[in-house]
């Protein structure tokens, strides 16, 4: 066994196995893989192994696009072929109309990823299966390679080929420790001696936080129980003359598709049942659960309805294992949170499909510090304090018991919910708050018309439509309040606070003291990493000058990890997270100067507390530190409350209010009125696939600053121009807004993709941002969008459609 290795990979599942292999691609080949027992002990070697492109984000898309591309690759192999079923075909079905839109949304997404789905109809999904019926059947979604693959040979493919790169695996070598040490190295302790290595990864599967524990890490997965049973053969398999697509389907919660001349049928049963969460047997290995197919006898009896010549059928086989979820459903690939020079690639729960791509993503992040993709919706990061075991235990079932039913727009789901609230949100719910969830914090999104509003689920304008423009107008002729929770707030202290800021921000950091600024950080890429705004708050009572770091309120451990990893012990620099201590109310409409006015002393004239201001200072009684800023393009004021306080300043902000028919508004309003001001969101249109100059960010970009992260970089790309930019668009339609992924078309060519979309109140204009050629990226260039199947016109114009001289903000 060596004793020295750059990178130590825990586990020798599917996880494992692409990751050792990714890496030798990726030109590290003094890699070792350890696995406790043989290779693809775990939950691969029982997996039913569906291979298929379906994803609800491009991320996704692409990295499932790219396991096909490589199974199908190992499997013509001639030196070590393997079986793959690709392209049999496969079906989503649907019996909504909703699913149907969703379905031609995710069609128009992939295509922007080189996928080609079909949407379909009833009739032609019972011409490609011909043993499904079509009662109570809409139509689906045709995913033309969807297949399957041996999941233990495709496993040794990859450590064959990684092991002739350079790699070692070493099998029946459980790791027993985890030590790191104080430059951030790592020693691995395993029952065969000790591996001193640069980085770990955990691929543990189902024993994820056997490992985690080993360094001190909780992860958010919890396993579930998972079924499907094998049938003998069915005459009309052996007969049709090709093999059967595979199904998915939402209505009774199954999937099945050709073993032999048989079928495999899985579940996913509403009387579902986690696994291990009061530790695993050490001694299970390449085992299973017992059967339990009296569990599934409610789904059982829907896939018999859909699939008649099942109930003629014998089961000769049924496998019951377990299977890694995640708060989201989303696996966990990237780095461990908190920790230095340690990854995960975890909470796989359609582990043979994604596999392959989740290892080239992970590799690449090892390697290269980014992948080709923005990968936030697999990053560890994604989820933060809350995201413990038992909290993801109930969104495991909630999630297993809609397995194939995705999450609509505006859809939030109740298991788990009240994870973050504030000392608000009871009164907000009294207000008649209906939620959403953020990092999950319960951030109000509208006030509900009456209690019992609910709008449709769908891809269309919903009935909250006008609730969210009536709280816009208002907000444009009077005044409104909002919550919001859960920002991102970093304090920074020392005296080189400015100096440390100024080597990450690719522009200006404003040192001034009582000042707010907007800048951007780029990976050493050059591409957009994060966005954050700056206050520089002077010293007082309170404390010493320091900066308060603001940012996205999923960004908590992103930025914090980021800011942490630049952190120099000859400097000055000390770093804290308020994000949890810290609530704001943001007070936006033109009454706003008068209602802070009456509820704070002080002057908050234009000239006594301008644009850009910070200050700190009561509201009522409760301190504060208030900021003007505005978000929504109206004068607004962020009032920064700590906890405790947020009650009385909430109280003190109410009355004044009343003179001046304050009224409450959320989310949706502030996303509406953010898409008329050319305002971005961080990782729907902040996104690391593209520089700052690509998103529209020229105006924070100081490239005479002596030096930034990713500097040479962005230099270089400048030098070879943009591929894409980030443009405003004015969509012909009315019925639906533009959703992130959907595709511009010119002719057949996708020639860009939307980042967000929505109904702009103010300006009555469908907006979206997209990604496009650069090009075609001039104002008054006409596009075609593939919205929900349809195409539509979309027209590039200039950003900011209301008040495009942001007098009303600066006013
Ligand atoms: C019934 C069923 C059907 C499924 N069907 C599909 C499907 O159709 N398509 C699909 O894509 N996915 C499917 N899945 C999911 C898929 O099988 C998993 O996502 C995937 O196998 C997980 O792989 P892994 O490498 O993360 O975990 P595992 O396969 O569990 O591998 C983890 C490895 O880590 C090793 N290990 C753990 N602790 C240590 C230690 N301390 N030291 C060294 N080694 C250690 C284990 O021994 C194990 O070999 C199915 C799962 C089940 C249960």
């Amino acid at each position: 066994m060596k004793t020295r290795t750059k990178v130590v990979v825990i586990g020798g599942g599917i996880a494992g196995c692409s990751t050792i292999y990714h890496l030798t691609q990726e030109g590290w080949t003094d890699v070792v893989l350890v696995e406790r027992n043989e290779l693809t002990s775990g939950t691969t070697w029982h997996s039913a192994a569906q291979v298929t492109n379906f994803g609800m984000n491009q991320t996704m898309v692409g990295l499932k696009s790219y396991s096909i591309r490589l199974y199908k690759e190992l499997a013509e192999d001639p030196d070590y072929p393997i079986n793959y079923h690709h392209a049999d075909g496969g079906i989503r079905l649907a019996n909504t109309e909703a699913q149907m839109q969703g379905y031609r949304h995710f069609a128009s997404m992939a295509r922007g990823m080189d996928v080609d789905f079909e949407v379909i109809d009833a009739q032609e999904c019972a011409r490609r299966h011909p043993l499904i019926s079509t009662d109570n059947l809409l139509g689906g979604l045709w995913d033309p390679l969807d297949g399957d693959i041996d999941p233990a040979q495709l496993c040794q493919a990859l450590a064959r080929r990684a092991r002739k790169a350079g790699a070692a695996i070493y099998r029946n070598s459980p790791v027993t420790g985890l030590t790191q040490h104080k430059d951030d190295t790592w020693t691995v302790h395993t029952e065969h001696g000790d591996i001193e290595c640069d980085i770990v990864v955990n691929a543990g599967g189902y024993r994820v936080n056997e490992i985690g524990a080993m360094m001190g890490v909780h992860h958010p997965v919890a396993s579930m129980e998972h079924q499907y049973f094998l049938t003998e053969e069915i005459q009309a398999i052996k007969e049709a003359g090709h093999r059967m697509p595979l199904l998915r389907c939402p209505i009774s919660d199954y999937y099945c598709r050709q073993e032999k001349n048989g079928l495999l049928v899985g579940f996913y049963e509403q009387d579902c049942k986690t696994w291990g969460m009061d530790g695993i047997d050490p001694h299970f290995v390449n085992a299973l659960c017992p059967d339990d197919l009296d569990r599934v006898t409610d789904v059982l009896e829907g896939a018999f309805a859909r699939m008649p010549a099942l109930m003629d059928t014998g089961i000769h086989t049924v496998i019951n294992g377990p299977i890694t979820y995640t708060i989201d459903g989303a696996p966990l690939v990237g780095p461990i949170p908190g920790k230095r020079n340690a990854f995960c690639i975890i909470g796989l729960r359609a582990g043979l499909g994604e596999g392959g791509g989740h290892g080239w993503l992970l590799a690449q992040q090892i390697v290269h510090g980014e992948a080709c993709y923005d990968t936030w919706c697999l990053d560890p990061r994604r989820f933060t304090g809350h995201a413990n075991v038992e909290l993801t235990a109930l969104k495991a079932i909630e999630d297993y018991q809609n397995e194939f039913r995705f999450h609509f727009p505006h859809e939030h789901r109740p298991a788990g919910r009240s994870a973050k609230t504030t000392p608000l949100t009871p009164i907000m719910a009294a207000e008649g708050a209906e939620f959403t969830v953020v990092n999950g914090w319960e951030r109000v999104d509208y006030i509900k018309p009456s209690p019992g509003f609910h709008p449709t689920l769908g891809f269309h304008f919903d009935e909250a439509f006008d609730v969210v423009a009536s709280e816009v107008q208002h907000i444009q002729a009077h005044v409104g309040l909002c919550e919001v929770n859960g920002f991102n707030r970093i304090e920074i202290t020392g005296s080189d606070r400015h100096a440390f800021l100024d080597g990450l921000f690719c522009g200006t950091v404003t040192k001034r003291k009582g000042r707010v600024g907007l800048g951007y950080l780029l990976n050493r890429h050059g591409m957009v990493k994060a966005e954050a705004t700056i206050a520089n708050i002077p010293a007082s009572d309170r404390g010493p000058a320091r900066v308060w770091y603001g940012s996205a309120a999923a960004s908590e451990y992103h930025d914090m990890d980021w800011l942490n990893s630049h952190l120099r012990p000859d400097k000055d620099v000390e770093i804290k997270s308020l994000t949890n201590d810290q609530t704001i109310l943001v007070l936006a409409g033109p009454k706003a100067r008068a209602v802070l006015q009456s509820a704070s002393r002080g002057d908050w004239s234009k000239e006594g507390f301008p644009w850009l201001s910070v200050r700190e200072t009561f509201i009522g009684y409760a301190p504060a530190t208030v900021m003007r800023v505005s978000f929504s393009g109206e004068l607004a004021y962020e009032i920064h409350v700590p906890n405790a306080s947020l009650y009385a300043a909430y109280l003190a902000l109410r009355d004044a209010g009343k003179a001046h028919d304050l009224r409450l508004f959320g989310a949706r309003a502030v996303e509406s009125m953010r898409m008329e001001k050319g305002f971005l969101h961080w990782k729907a249109d902040l996104i690391s696939e593209f520089d700052p100059f690509e998103t529209g960010l020229d105006r924070f970009v100081k490239l005479d600053k002596p030096d930034f992260v990713g500097k040479d970089a962005l230099i270089q790309r400048q030098n070879d121009g943009p591929r894409k930019k980030l443009v405003t668009l004015k969509i012909d339609a009315t019925h639906a807004p533009a959703y992130g992924g959907a595709s511009l078309m010119q002719g057949g060519t996708v020639v860009g993709t939307v980042t967000s979309g929505d109904w702009g109140h103010r300006s009555s204009l469908n907006l979206a941002y997209a990604f496009v050629d650069a090009a075609l990226s001039g104002e008054g260039t006409v596009l075609d969008l593939d919205l929900l199947g349809d195409r539509v016109s979309a027209e590039i114009i200039a950003p900011s459609p209301y008040d495009p001289g942001h007098t009303k903000m600066r006013g």
